[in-house]
């Protein structure tokens, strides 16, 4: 069995502040990570690996020549190949160009059985790459997989819902996109990350998987970021004063006010 598995190196948004003063984004020192739900992505697909003999894990990203610090951690924590989509062609992309590249990566890798994706990324939020990718690759896919087991070609998988789950039986080959629940990822081993440093890391740019750079990056991406900004500060938190029912009256008033309610 041959397993893909998609991976975004992200700044760790849990460490990124906002300067009090000048009400701007402090991204200075803020450490690169795998995307946490990549993590998720990528133990389900070692796991699969640990329990079926033959079977090969791939990650993929796309991303600039850093994104490799991300690559030697997922083949530190058992993935056996790792392919670097970089090119200058590939910047600016939109969800809409990214997954036109991981794409026409995944086609050249070629034979596939299952691929794995985050469900979001901590940093563009949108959770729109990877049904995007399915698309391009005439694949079904079905996303917030929280349990799957793979049989005779096929993939039967829990879909999460906002209160309860799906059980879905999909063909293979198919895309499925993972949620932290699926799993716990584990840790890079002390050997796989020795050994994470004598494997090669294959990178390929427009040229190699077939792009015009027309069809990639910015001049491929239907939406531009026209302005960004950091939300204004909530403001200070109020204490309300009386007895518990006069509190309550008072609250409902205010959620009310502010259309909460
Ligand atoms: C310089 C710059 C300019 C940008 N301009 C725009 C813009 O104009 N308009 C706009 O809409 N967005 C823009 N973006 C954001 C960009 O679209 C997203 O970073 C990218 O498309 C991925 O979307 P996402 O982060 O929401 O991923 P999601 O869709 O939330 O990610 C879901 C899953 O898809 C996979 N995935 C996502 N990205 C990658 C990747 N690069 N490699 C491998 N797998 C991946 C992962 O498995 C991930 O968990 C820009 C980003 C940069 C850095």
């Amino acid at each position: 069995m041959k397993i893909l598995v998609c991976v975004k190196q992200v700044p760790d948004t849990n460490e990124v502040k906002i300067d009090p003063v000048k009400g701007t984004l402090i991204r200075d020192g803020v450490p690169s990570i795998l995307n946490p739900d990549d993590a998720n992505a990528l133990e389900e697909a070692l796991k699969i690996k640990d329990e079926t003999p033959g079977t090969t894990v791939s990650v993929i990203t796309m991303g600039p020549p850093q994104a490799d610090d991300m690559l030697r951690e997922c083949l530190a924590m058992g993935a056996d190949e790792a392919y670097l989509l970089s090119d200058r062609a590939f910047g600016g992309a939109d969800t809409c160009a990214t997954s036109t590249t991981i794409a026409a990566g995944i086609k050249k890798i070629g034979d596939y059985d299952v691929i794995f994706a985050g469900r979001q990324a901590i940093d563009g939020d949108t959770a729109q790459v990877g049904p995007q990718a399915a698309l391009r690759l005439g694949i079904p896919v079905v996303t917030y997989v929280q349990d799957v087991k793979l049989c005779e070609g096929k993939a039967i998988v829990q879909r999460q819902l906002e209160n309860g789950y799906e059980i879905l039986e999909v063909q293979m080959p198919c895309l499925l996109t993972a949620v932290k629940e699926l799993n716990e990822p584990r840790y890079m081993s002390i050997g796989g990350i020795i050994d994470a440093y004598a494997k090669k890391v294959t990178i390929w740019n427009h040229e190699d998987v077939g792009l015009d750079p027309k069809d990639c990056g910015l001049n491929a991406s239907p939406t531009q970021v026209f302005r960004s900004f950091t939300p204004a500060p909530k403001g200070k938190g109020e204490m309300l004063a009386g007895t518990a029912a006069e509190m309550a009256e008072l609250l409902t008033e205010k959620l009310r006010e502010k259309h909460y309610l």
